[in-house]
């Protein structure tokens, strides 16, 4: 518990009122004057820094496409729905990939 009268003044987590826009943000350490908005107004930025992710796609090589057309061959699965569906979409894929 604070002891109101030793005059330390041990901080506590809390819900604070920030000075700058009167928004309400949670001050889980001492130093934290105002919510992160106006923080990083006072850094020259508007927001957090964004995290770029690049997704680099690589087509599957033409021996492993064969490999897999083998695999999922209608003769293969009794002419299967899925297999048909699945040997399909590898041959348009290749189509696509390999010409
Ligand atoms: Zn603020």
């Amino acid at each position: 518990m604070t002891d109101f009268h030793s005059g330390a003044t041990a901080f506590e987590p809390h819900n604070a009122e920030c000075p700058s826009c009167g928004g309400r943000y949670f001050m889980d350490v001492h130093w934290k004057r105002t919510c992160l908005k106006c923080y990083l107004q006072t850094k020259g930025r508007t927001e957090s820094p964004r995290v770029q992710v690049r997704i680099v796609v690589e087509p599957i090589p033409a021996d492993m496409l064969k490999r897999l057309v083998y695999l999922v061959h209608p003769d293969k699965h009794a002419n299967s729905e899925a297999s048909n569906i699945a040997t399909k979409y590898l041959l348009q894929l290749r189509e696509v990939q390999h010409g």
